[in-house]
C-alpha cells in the first residue's frame, strides 16, 4: 500500500486541491457546554518531521481553519479501486478541540489542561490520557505536560502545607513496574475499603521543579520499548504518572496516562505470536477504557438528571439504573478505578488528547485513532438531555435490526474470518467479478429494501456479513448452487450503532439471505479500538 501511495503522489495532492469539505451539522450551544463538560476530547496533529517529508509521503491530515469549524478535520485517503482510476476518499472527524501543528505543548497545557491542577488541589480526580499509533507525539507531549502540571502546582500555593508527591508505573500487559525505581515490579491490589493501592511503587515527594525534571527523566529511561516498523522508539506499554495532592482526609489526585501505541496488523505482520498477543492486549485494555469512560459519563448524566428531577418533584424519583462499568477488566482501568468508580463518589474530570502523524503513510491508524476520539466524545453530565442511545457503553450501544429475520437460522458458529480488519476481498483481481458469483464468508453486503430482512423500518440500509453457505435439501452444495444461479447464505446482522456513523455485529443476530435479495457489497473497516466497523466503499 505504501508503493501506492508513492506512486501517485501526484494524482492524490491534485485531488486534495480540488476536494470540497464535507458539510457539518453543527451542535448548538457547544461553547457552553464545553465549559461544564467533565470530559473534553481533544486532537493534536504533530508537525510533519525531516524524516516524514524525506521518505516523499504527504500531508493527509487537515485541520479546517475556520473558527466555525474549529475541532472539525479532514482526512483525505487514496482508493486503490480496482476497476479504474484511484479515488480520493475523504472523512470529517469532530473533537471538542484541535491543536495544528504550530501548536506549542505549553499551549495545549494553557486551553486544555490547566483546570484539572486547582481541580485536584482542592481534592478532585483530574485525569489526562494522551492517546493514538506509535510515532504521533505523545510520549512528546505527555513528559511536557507533566512538567507543566507540577510547575502550575508548586506555584499554585508555595506556602501550603499541602505535600506533592509522584509515582510512575509502567504497564506491560496486566504486570506493572515501577520507573522510579529500577522497574521493580509493582502489585496492583484493591484494599479492604476498594480502593486501588499501588503495591511496592515509590512515591516521591517533590519540592520544586528540578525534582520533577529528574524523576521524569529517570523513568523515560526505565520505560520499556521495543522496536516496531514504524518508530524504533516506540512504547509498547502505558505509563500513568500519579501526582497526589496530600490535605486532610482526601487527596486529590492528577493522573497523566501515555497510552501504548496501537499497531494494526500490517506492523505486526512481520513479528512474532509474543507481538501479536502484547498488540491484541494493548487493544483490549484502550477498549475497556473506552467502554469505562463511556459509562462513567452514562452515570454522570444519570445521576445528574434524576437530582434535577428530585429538585422539580416532590415524590421520591425512581432512580434509572447506573451502566455496568468494566474497571476490573483491565489492569489499566483497576489503576484508575477511583477516576470511574461512581460508587467512589469522587468528582472527575478527564482532558483526552488523541496524537495524529499527519503522513499519508498512517492514513489509516489516523482514522482510527480519530474515530476513537470521537467514541469518547458522550453527552456531557450537565445536559438536560442525556439520552441512554447516544451515551450508552458500547457493549449494550447498538440496537437490534427493527425487522425480524423471514427464516430463523439454527445458530452456527461464526468463522474466523468474519473478524478481519477490513472486509475487502484478499484476491485482488476479485472486484473484476460481479460480487454474487464470488460470495464468501466474511464478505458484507447490503440487502435490498425490498427483501424480506433488508426492509428495516429505519432509513438505514441492512448490512449484514456472510457466516456460511446454507445448505438446502434440494441443492445441497455450493457448487450446485451456484449452477443454479442462486445462493444461500447464513448471515450476521450488523446494526447501526445510535448516534454514530458506525456499525457492531451482532453474532447473535443471525438470519439466512438469498442471493438476489442482496445489493451491493460493502467494504468495511474494522477498528480494534473502539470495535465498530466503518464504511469504506461500496462497491
Ligand atoms: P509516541 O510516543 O506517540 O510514539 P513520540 O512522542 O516518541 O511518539 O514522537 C515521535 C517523534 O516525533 C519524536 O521524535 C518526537 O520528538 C517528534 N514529535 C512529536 N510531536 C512533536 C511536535 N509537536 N513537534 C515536534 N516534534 C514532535
Amino acid at each position: 500500500m505504501d508503493q501506492f501511495y508513492l506512486d501517485n503522489v501526484a494524482l492524490y495532492e491534485s485531488l486534495v486541491e480540488r476536494a470540497q469539505p464535507a458539510p457539518l451539522a453543527r451542535r448548538a450551544g457547544r461553547a457552553a457546554d464545553l465549559a461544564e463538560a467533565n470530559m473534553i476530547v481533544a486532537a493534536r496533529i504533530r508537525p510533519q518531521l525531516d524524516e516524514d517529508l524525506a521518505s516523499g509521503f504527504p500531508c493527509a491530515v487537515y485541520p479546517r481553519s475556520d473558527e466555525e469549524d474549529s475541532g472539525v478535520v479532514d482526512i483525505h485517503d487514496l482508493y486503490n479501486h480496482p476497476r479504474g482510476k484511484p479515488v480520493l476518499k475523504s472523512a470529517k472527524y469532530e473533537v471538542d478541540r484541535l491543536f495544528g501543528p504550530e501548536t506549542t505543548t505549553e499551549e495545549i497545557f494553557d486551553v486544555h489542561v490547566k483546570h484539572l491542577v486547582p481541580f485536584a488541589w482542592n481534592g478532585g480526580i483530574g485525569t489526562l490520557f494522551a492517546y493514538g499509533q506509535t510515532g504521533s507525539g505523545k510520549t512528546f507531549t505527555v513528559s511536557r505536560l507533566e512538567e507543566l502540571v507540577v510547575d502550575a502546582l508548586v506555584d499554585l500555593d508555595p506556602d501550603s502545607e499541602k505535600q506533592v508527591s509522584i509515582t510512575i508505573i509502567e504497564l506491560a500487559g496486566n504486570a506493572a513496574f515501577d520507573l522510579l525505581n529500577k522497574r521493580q515490579p509493582v502489585s496492583i491490589m484493591e484494599d479492604a475499603r476498594g480502593v486501588t493501592q499501588l503495591m511496592g511503587a515509590n512515591e516521591c515527594t517533590v519540592e520544586e521543579h528540578a525534582d520533577v525534571q529528574d524523576l521524569i527523566e529517570r523513568a523515560t529511561a526505565f520505560r520499556r520499548t521495543a522496536p516496531t516498523l514504524k518508530n524504533d522508539d516506540s512504547s509498547r506499554s502505558h505509563s500513568i504518572c500519579r501526582i497526589r495532592i496530600k490535605h486532610g482526609k482526601v487527596d486529590g489526585f492528577l493522573y497523566l496516562v501515555d497510552l501504548a501505541g496501537s499497531e494494526g496488523a500490517r506492523d505486526v505482520a512481520v513479528h512474532g505470536a509474543d507481538r501479536m498477543r502484547e498488540t491484541r492486549e494493548i487493544n483490549i485494555s484502550l477498549s475497556v477504557l473506552k467502554d469505562c469512560i463511556r459509562g462513567r459519563a452514562q452515570a454522570d448524566a444519570i445521576a445528574v438528571k434524576a437530582s434535577k428531577q428530585q429538585a422539580t418533584q416532590t415524590a421520591p424519583v425512581k432512580k434509572k439504573q447506573a451502566p455496568h462499568i468494566p474497571f476490573r477488566q483491565s489492569a489499566l482501568t483497576k489503576v484508575l478505578k477511583h477516576v470511574f468508580d461512581p460508587a467512589g463518589g469522587r468528582a472527575c474530570k478527564t482532558a483526552v488528547i488523541a496524537c495524529v502523524n499527519p503522513s499519508l503513510a498512517d492514513v489509516g491508524p489516523s482514522k482510527n485513532t480519530l474515530r476513537y476520539a470521537e467514541i469518547l466524545r458522550v453527552t456531557p453530565p450537565s445536559s438536560t438531555a442525556a439520552p441512554a442511545a447516544t451515551t450508552a457503553p458500547a457493549s449494550t450501544a447498538a440496537a437490534a435490526p427493527s425487522t425480524p429475520s423471514t427464516k430463523a437460522a439454527p445458530k452456527k458458529p461464526a468463522p474466523q474470518s468474519t473478524a478481519k480488519p477490513n472486509s475487502r476481498d484478499p484476491d485482488p483481481d476479485a472486484a473484476s467479478v460481479p460480487f454474487r458469483h464470488r460470495l464468501r464468508p466474511g464478505m458484507v453486503i447490503r440487502l435490498k429494501p425490498s427483501s424480506p430482512v433488508g426492509g428495516s423500518s429505519t432509513s438505514t440500509p441492512q448490512l449484514a456479513v456472510l457466516l456460511c453457505p446454507e445448505m438446502t435439501s434440494d441443492v445441497d452444495s455450493p457448487e450446485k448452487a451456484r449452477k443454479h444461479r442462486t445462493m444461500q447464505y447464513v448471515c450476521a446482522s450488523l446494526a447501526p450503532v445510535p448516534g454514530k456513523a458506525c456499525y457492531e455485529m451482532n453474532l447473535w443476530e443471525q438470519f439466512v439471505v438469498d442471493s438476489s435479495a442482496m445489493d451491493r457489497e460493502v467494504i468495511l473497516e474494522y477498528s480494534p479500538e473502539t470495535r465498530y466497523y466503518y464504511v469504506y466503499h461500496i462497491v
